[in-house]
C-alpha cells in the first residue's frame, strides 16, 4: 500500500493514482491504540490499513501528481544517517578535497552511524531553503529511506526487515564545512522524505532498488541498493544493537557517488525507479 502525508497534515491512502483521505480512520485507530514512544500513525498502520481495506473511502481528494506532500513520517524519534555507504562515493569522498575539508574519510564500519536533528525533515512539495548561500556550499544526496515500523532492540538481520513499515525516497542534504557531520545536516529542511510510503509487499527485493537523482533535468547521481557497503538489513541489525529504534524512525541508507552542489532556484527530480517520483526545489 501506499501512504503519505498531503495537504497541511492530512493523511492520505493512494490508489488507482488517486489520493483518499483516511483522517477519520487514523483518528480511530489512535484512539483505540495504546500507543508507545514512536510516530503515532506508523504504529497504527497495520490497524488503518485493515480498516481501509474494508471501508469505504469516499471520493478522492485529489489525483496524486497534485498533491502537496509533507513528511509521510511526523515524528520520528530519530533519523539516521550511514556515512559513505557505497563503495564509489567512499573514493570520491576521499579524493575531493571538496567533500572532505580535509578531513580523513573514514569507513562505515569504523564511523559508525550518526543522527540528524528530527526537526529537518520535510516532504518534497516544501522545498529545501539553502543556507548561507553562497557562502557556503550545499549538496544533494539522494538515498533510498527505511521506515521502522516496530520497536527494534537487538534485532538480527534475519529478521531485521520485520521491523521495516516502509520504504520512500530521501535527501540527506549537506552543508559542506568544518563542523561535526550531524550539525551540518540538521539544518531545517536539510532532510527531504517522501513522497509516499510504500509498504513492503509492493517491493520485491530492497536489494535491488534502483534510484537516481536529476538537478535541472541533469542526471547527477544513479545507483542501487545492491552496491550498499552496509545492505538494509544490515544498518537495522546495527543501529538496533546500540539504540532502541522506534515506530517511525527513519534510515537515510548513504548516499552513492555524484554528490554535488546546490544553489536557490535548483529543481531536483528523484525516482525510485519502477515506483515513484519527486520533485523538490531549492530556495
Ligand atoms: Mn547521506
Amino acid at each position: 500500500m501506499r501512504w503519505c502525508r498531503f495537504n497541511d497534515g492530512r493523511r492520505g491512502l493512494v490508489r488507482g493514482g488517486l489520493v483518499y483521505d483516511v483522517a477519520a480512520l487514523v483518528e480511530k485507530c489512535v484512539a483505540q491504540a495504546e500507543l508507545g514512544p514512536g510516530d503515532p500513525f506508523v504504529q497504527v498502520l497495520d490497524q488503518v490499513a485493515a480498516a481501509a481495506a474494508d471501508a469505504d473511502l469516499g471520493e478522492p481528494v485529489c489525483n496524486e501528481a497534485d498533491a502537496f506532500y509533507e513528511s509521510p513520517v511526523a515524528a520520528p524519534t530519530k533519523v539516521i544517517g550511514a556515512p559513505v555507504n557505497y563503495h564509489a562515493h567512499l573514493k570520491e569522498a576521499v579524493e575531493d578535497r571538496e567533500i572532505n575539508y580535509g578531513r580523513a574519510v573514514e569507513r562505515i564500519e569504523k564511523a559508525g552511524l550518526f543522527l540528524k536533528a528530527t526537526t529537518c525533515l520535510v516532504g518534497p512539495s516544501e522545498g529545501v531553503e539553502a543556507r548561507f548561500f553562497p557562502d557556503r556550499r550545499t549538496d544533494h544526496e539522494i538515498e533510498v529511506g527505511v521506515v521502522i515500523g516496530r520497536e527494534a532492540r537487538s534485532v538480527p538481520r534475519e529478521r531485521a526487515l520485520d521491523h521495516v513499515a516502509g520504504y520512500a525516497l530521501a535527501l540527506d542534504l549537506t552543508l559542506r564545512g568544518t563542523e561535526d557531520r550531524s550539525f551540518r545536516k540538521s539544518i531545517d529542511t536539510y532532510g527531504v522524505l517522501g513522497p509516499q510510503l510504500i509498504t513492503p509487499e509492493e517491493i520485491d527485493d530492497p536489494a535491488d532498488l534502483s534510484f537516481s537523482l536529476a538537478v535541472n533535468g541533469e542526471i547527477r547521481q544513479s545507483s542501487n541498493t545492491a552496491h550498499l557497503v552496509v545492505d538494509i538489513p544490515g544498518l537495522i541489525a546495527w543501529a538496533s544493537s546500540w539504540y532502541t529504534l522506534h515506530p517511525g524512525d527513519v534510515i537515510m541508507t548513504g548516499t552513492p557517488e555524484g554528490v554535488g552542489p546546490l544553489e536557490p532556484g535548483d529543481r531536483m527530480d528523484a525516482v525510485l525507479s519502477g515506483l515513484m517520483t519527486m520533485t523538490v526545489q531549492v530556495r
